[in-house]
């Protein structure tokens, strides 16, 4: 039987992924991280030296396989869910995410992902094309110097070196290449519902998110 389908779309640094692993574990559902999945994509990319610019390239994906879980993701079973946090991924994959073949097949994996069970997917298309009848899609904001500050604490955190105005300019940079390319760019869905996080405690934009979930099952 089909289970609950919650879609969780936003531009960089709103906090999509963090907030929809924790609702996962909370109520025990299946957390995919489609940004994860082109990241993944454009590690396999730059590891193999192909023309990043060129869509024919990308064949690669043909013989490859993705798999999430738990929070960990997999390329032909190596565990990459660090290395696609590195700067030359994050550099490239607005780039390589705007293939239209990128996306075919990416989204063909995340329909399928999306099939069963209670299932949170985060990413940029999720309401709009990946689970357009979702139960319930929220669209995550924040202003742009709320969404750098938080970037900016994760680099320190995990000892990377950083700067609030080059975290500033490569958000922007990112959220206007992903909401200007001509396949499926970043956009709310018409029906979902924004939730602008910007003076919000992770705390409670969860909490919030889980109301908002029992309240459609009722
Ligand atoms: O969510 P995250 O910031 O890790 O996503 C990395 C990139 O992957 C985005 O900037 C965007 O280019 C791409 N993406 C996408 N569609 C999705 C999820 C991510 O194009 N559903």
């Amino acid at each position: 039987m089909p289970g609950y389908k919650l879609a969780i779309d936003g531009p960089a640094g709103s906090g999509k992924s963090t907030i929809s692993s924790l609702i996962a574990k909370k109520l025990g559902w299946t957390h995919i991280d489609t940004g994860a999945m082109y990241r993944a994509v454009t590690l396999q990319a730059l590891e193999l030296g192909i023309n990043l610019n060129e869509e024919a390239q990308y064949r690669f994906l043909e013989t490859s396989t993705i798999h999430y879980d738990f929070d960990r993701i997999y390329i032909n079973d190596r565990d990459v869910t660090e290395a696609i946090r590195s700067e030359a991924v994050t550099n490239n994959v607005s780039l390589v995410s705007s293939f239209p073949y990128v996306r075919k097949k990416l989204v063909e994996l995340q329909k399928q992902a999306a099939q069963h069970g209670n299932i949170i997917m985060d990413g940029r298309d999720i309401g709009t094309v990946v689970i357009p009848n979702a139960d319930l899609k929220i669209f995550l904001t924040a202003n742009v110097e709320e969404r750098a500050k938080r970037r900016y604490k994760e680099h320190i955190k995990k000892g990377k070196e950083s700067q609030i105005s080059k975290v500033i300019e490569d958000i922007v940079i990112r959220d206007q290449k992903d909401s200007t390319r001509k396949e499926s760019p970043l956009r709310k869905a018409d029906d979902a519902i924004v939730l602008d996080t910007t003076y919000l405690t992770i705390e409670e934009v969860v909490n919030k998110i889980i109301e908002l979930t029992d309240k459609k099952e009722n």
